[in-house]
């Protein structure tokens, strides 16, 4: 029978790449709760309307990557394709964002994404983002730590020499308006060459264009009128104060004027911090603020900013860097080997060394067989040591201990013993 194979550009994520997951799941988490953020943790399928509302129509996640359909009572549901608009829908449902004044509220969220892309490397129809919000906060001061909080994680985790941020600023809805008008009569001006894509969004998101992958079409742009020369004051200055912060307190930047991202609801600053080590799927972290979104779904005026990255893409960079450390792939510390009639006693053994040392990964030997097949069955496991209980040892009390990672003599020494030992592993 034919056999049944995942969907293309969904992945599995077998043990041996698990430890890389857990890893960068266990740094990016602490880090988060040592900068006051709190876990949220919301629904993987959301009504379509909320998307649609929130990430804009004329975006290319829901115009053509959403995945959606239509369920038993006939309501139109999607896949989420990213967190922010659920994290702003639990926020609104829940009231978490006024009580009489603004709340402040520093969310993080992580699982996995749905986006019907063309799957290449770094670039999954299910892929895993860690994502931040921050709610109730209007200055600069915030977004300058956000991105302290991401330069801290890249040094943490060895990576900070591979990558570089980008920043810059959208600035208000009346200044985009205004910009937008002078962009599309440039654009108009070459609508022949442009690609299929830009020449569909021309009318629609003309700002989208500066987002596009295709190069010709960012050829074109060189000379097109720029964001930045349309900036509100209060933008602008809000951007000048970032910069300053950044300055002062060392985090190294670019500005981009071409940085736009591909959603529509942000405002002011958006920034990405790149890579040129994963080929053109070099983006690894993205964001901004997105002021106007709480009330696009139907909320009051709430100030907001955070970023999306991506793990998938952090862990190709971790392993292209050799930036995994040996010791997390390492997942067990004790095999125990039991030869002969000794299963009770062996069993005991294995409860005895994990009340003793709780932290210990300790494996048994299940299914029986002689002493070379679990010995090479130790070996594999990647434990450090075997303890061997034959029938002599169970009536002296007693485990042989053996060193399976270095040239040391086995011994055999009491079970009371045996804490010492373990000890000095
Ligand atoms: P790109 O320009 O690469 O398509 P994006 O702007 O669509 O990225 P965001 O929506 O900002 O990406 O998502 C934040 C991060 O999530 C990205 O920087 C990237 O690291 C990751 N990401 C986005 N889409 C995918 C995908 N299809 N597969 C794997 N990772 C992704
Ligand atoms: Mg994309």
């Amino acid at each position: 029978m034919k056999k049944i194979q995942a969907i293309t550009g969904m992945k599995d994520v077998l043990p041996d790449e698990s430890p890389a997951w857990q890893y960068l799941e266990a740094v990016i988490t602490e880090l988060l709760q040592r900068y006051g953020y709190q876990e949220i943790r919301f629904p993987l399928l959301e009504q379509t309307e909320l998307f649609k509302r929130g990430i804009g129509e004329a975006t290319d996640i829901v115009e053509k990557e959403m995945y959606t359909f239509e369920d038993r009572n006939g309501d139109m549901l999607t896949l989420r394709p990213e967190g922010t608009a659920s994290c702003v829908r639990a926020c609104e449902q829940h009231q978490m964002l006024f009580d009489r004044g603004t709340l402040t509220q520093k969310l993080w969220y992580w699982g996995p994404m749905f986006r019907h892309e063309k799957p290449q490397k770094g670039r999954l129809r299910q892929f895993h983002q860690f994502g931040v919000e921050a709610f109730g906060l209007a200055g600069p001061d915030i977004d300058a730590e956000l991105l302290l909080m991401t330069a801290r994680l890249w040094r943490e985790l060895g990576i900070a020499d591979a990558v570089t941020l980008q920043i810059n600023s959208l600035g208000t809805s009346e200044s985009r308006a205004a910009h937008r008008a002078a962009l599309i009569e440039y654009l108009e001006a070459r609508q022949d060459q442009l690609d299929e894509d830009s020449q569909r969004r021309l009318h629609t998101n003309p700002l989208r264009v500066f987002d596009s992958k295709v190069e010709q079409t960012q050829a074109l742009l060189r000379d097109a009128p720029m964001l930045t020369d349309y900036l509100d004051d209060e933008s602008r200055a809000h951007f000048d104060a970032l910069c300053g912060l950044l300055d002062g307190c060392g985090v190294a930047y670019e500005v981009n004027p071409r940085l736009v991202r591909g959603l529509d609801y942000y405002s002011k600053t958006v920034f990405e911090w790149v890579t040129d080590k994963l080929g053109s799927q070099g983006t690894i972290c993205g964001g901004g603020r997105y002021d106007a979104l709480v009330q696009q779904l139907g909320g009051r005026p709430t100030p907001a900013i955070g970023f999306g990255m991506g793990v998938e893409r952090l862990i190709l960079l971790l392993r292209e860097l050799n930036c995994l450390p040996e010791e997390i792939f390492q997942q067990l510390d004790v095999y125990i080997v039991a030869v002969g009639d000794v299963g009770p006693a062996a069993m005991r053994l294995a409860e005895q060394v994990r009340d003793m040392r709780p932290e210990t990964r300790v494996q048994l030997h299940c299914g029986g067989g002689g002493f070379r097949a679990q010995m090479k069955k130790a070996d594999r496991s990647g434990a450090h040591i075997a303890l061997v209980l034959g029938e002599d040892e169970v009536n002296n009390d007693q485990v042989t201990v053996k060193y399976l990672r270095e040239e040391r003599e086995q011994q055999t020494v009491a079970v009371s013993d045996l804490n010492t030992i373990l000890v000095q592993e």
